[in-house]
């Protein structure tokens, strides 16, 4: 039986997580829930998952939790803040946690779960593109389990040879291929994108997702992360990946090998399929979604990226390339830029100029520990709000 912590289990993947292990009841409990500031809703996941702790973000929250929670007679103990996230991912009493908390938030709970050796299901990627090969090395140290969830490294994770989770240097494989979707503007005049509306931007084609992660995949910033989320969660180098524009979203990535095979990972656009596959690994399990149906599929078309059309892409490959703390400040400019995309405080092609402008004035310095990154991550903040001020 695996117990679970699920981090962000109030958002869109922690929500398809829930899904998966109530179909599984003889596998699968639930040790901790967490949530940011939706109290109502994780009381209703508290109620019918019983965990034996919940996590809310302030002491505000943690009161009116408790309210809800005794007036629903369950007896789930509450806490906040980010000990308490970093406690209930490293509780002995859990197995498995499923990072899923957005951005840079989730980074000390996902790294608590990787130094206590979990099994670690990652959907937090600016957890791992920030962190880097410290993230990696507190996996190999604690001897954890690192699961991909993101569904284009589930898929590559799927493709790769049986029982390497990272590209091995003498089996032959010569890229992996990182399918994008290329969001809703893939089409689009790009002269009109200055003036696309935060509305416009989330309403993704394919994926019901979180609003930041759709902003992500508008500008395709999400498949820049992906793109360093990949180099380190496989070992390769940025000239090992590719971006190839799929805007069906039937295949999400393949991996291509020097004997000219090249293995693919299809399925409908559901995340609960690579959770599923992380939840049961190596074993197969329900998932609840359908399987697909070849007599619905007219065609599938690929094409490369357009720099000029999504500039993030661009920047994400160049600070892999710069690396040391260059991805954690790109991570972070972007955090903030996306936010103020959302409130209505820039516009669209706003984002990718002050992500550029943050990562001029920050030269990367190497990724010296911990403290160094936090630094740095704080550092982009500050200079991405002066820019946006002044
Ligand atoms: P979401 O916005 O729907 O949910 C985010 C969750 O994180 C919520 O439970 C929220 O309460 C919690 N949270 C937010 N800020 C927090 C904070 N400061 N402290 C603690 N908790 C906080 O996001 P999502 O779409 O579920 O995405 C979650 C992560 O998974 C992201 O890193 C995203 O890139 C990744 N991911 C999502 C999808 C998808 O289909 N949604 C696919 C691949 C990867
Ligand atoms: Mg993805």
């Amino acid at each position: 039986m695996q117990s679970i912590t699920i981090l962000g289990a109030t958002g869109s993947i922690g929500v398809s997580t829930l899904d998966v292990v109530a179909r599984h009841p003889d596998r699968y409990r639930v040790h901790a829930l967490t949530a940011h500031s939706k109290v109502e809703e994780l009381a209703e996941h508290c109620e019918r998952f019983q965990p034996e702790v919940a996590v809310v973000g302030t002491a505000d929250a943690a009161q009116r939790l408790e309210a809800q929670l005794k007036a629903k007679g369950v007896r789930t103990e509450v806490a906040h803040g980010e000990q308490a996230l970093c406690a209930v991912a490293s509780a002995a009493e859990c197995t498995t946690v499923m990072a899923a908390i957005v951005g840079a938030a989730g980074l000390q709970p996902t790294l608590a779960a990787a130094r206590a050796g979990k099994k670690v299901l990652l959907a937090n990627k600016e957890a791992l593109v920030m962190s880097g090969s410290i993230f990696m090395d507190a996996i190999a140290d604690s001897g954890a389990t690192l699961l991909p969830i993101d569904s284009e490294h589930n898929a590559i994770f799927q493709c790769l040879p049986l029982n390497y989770g990272r590209m091995p240097a003498d089996h032959g494989i010569r890229k992996i291929l990182l399918t994008a979707s290329g969001g809703p503007f893939l089409n689009r005049d790009i002269a009109s994108l200055a003036d696309v509306t935060p509305e416009q931007a989330v309403a993704h084609p394919n994926w019901s997702m979180g609003r930041k992660i759709s902003v992500d995949s508008a500008t395709m910033m999400n498949k820049g992360l992906e793109v360093i989320e990949a180099h380190w969660l496989f070992g390769a180098p940025s000239t090992q990946i590719e971006v190839v524009i799929h805007p069906q979203s039937v295949i999400h990535s393949m991996v291509s090998y020097a004997d000219g095979s090249v293995l693919a990972q299809l399925g409908n656009p559901d995340m609960r399929t690579p959770i599923a596959h992380a939840l049961a690994y190596p074993e197969r399990i329900e998932s609840g979604v359908a399987p697909l149906d070849f007599s619905r599929i007219a065609n599938l078309e690929f094409r490369p990226p357009d720099y000029e059309r999504f500039p993030c892409l661009k920047l994400a490959f160049d600070a892999l390339e710069t690396g040391g703390t260059a991805p954690a400040v790109l991570n972070a400019a972007n955090e903030i830029a996306v936010e103020a995309f959302l409130d209505r405080r820039i516009g669209f092609r706003k984002i990718p100029e002050l992500i550029a402008e943050v990562l001029d004035r920050l030269p990367a310095l190497p990724a010296d520990g911990l403290d160094r990154l936090l630094e740095q991550d704080r550092a982009a903040r500050d200079c991405a709000r002066e820019l946006m001020a002044g």
